[in-house]
């Protein structure tokens, strides 16, 4: 018997939003055929984190060379400072074909792109209610320099003037109203 067909779910939402965490603990506790698409890119691993688990990290020719060779099915440069981030065709097309559902987490640009290509993909924005909270959070995380932080505010304000493009919002006031939220709307998915 063959697989029920997967489904493309892309999150977005202003760095600092709490994306992550949220999302790793709906792969943990929803009741779904999640699975997380692993990007590449050419920041460096922040403290804890760990080559192809958050992302696969690649110096920027080999970021290069696979993009040239057609490896992403979208590739952008995030925050204009020379870090590249892309998401894999073969991770992508390998979970649609095994009947799972395919998480990106990736920017409203690289969103935009795939949904060229996708423009059934369910589409989601996170964010965290106004970009003060933004900005206290990102403080808190203590991993950011001063012109890193403004800039990502920046760029934050400008995702968040795209998020009407999204299906669905979710406010991350609190982890766990965050996740549930974001379950029981997958879920509605899985009706049809
Ligand atoms: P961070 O460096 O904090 O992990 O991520 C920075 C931003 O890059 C986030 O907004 C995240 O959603 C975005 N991002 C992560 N992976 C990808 C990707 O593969 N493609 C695109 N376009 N953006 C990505």
């Amino acid at each position: 018997m063959s697989n029920p067909p997967g489904k493309l779910i892309i999150i977005s939402g202003p760095s600092g939003a709490g994306k992550s965490t949220v999302v790793n603990r709906l792969l943990a506790e929803c009741t779904l055929p999640l699975t997380l698409s692993v990007s590449a890119t050419t920041r460096h691993p922040r403290p804890g984190e760990t080559h192809g688990k958050e992302y696969w990290f690649l110096s920027p020719e080999d970021f290069a060379a696979r993009k040239a060779r057609g490896d992403f099915l979208e590739a952008k440069e995030v925050f204009g400072r020379g870090y590249w981030y892309g998401t894999l065709a073969e991770t992508v097309s390998s979970g649609l074909k095994s009947g799972k559902w395919v998480i990106l987490e990736i920017d409203v640009h690289g969103a935009a792109t795939v949904l060229e290509v996708h423009p059934d993909a369910i589409t989601i924005f996170i964010h965290p209610g106004s970009l003060a909270e933004l900005e206290r959070r990102l403080r808190n995380r203590g991993t950011e320099s001063e012109a890193n932080i403004s800039r990502r505010l920046e760029v934050a304000s400008e995702e968040l003037a795209m998020m009407h493009r999204y299906t669905h919002e979710v406010i991350n006031r609190e982890v766990d109203q965050a996740v549930a939220e974001l379950c029981t709307l997958l879920q509605k998915y899985d009706l049809g």
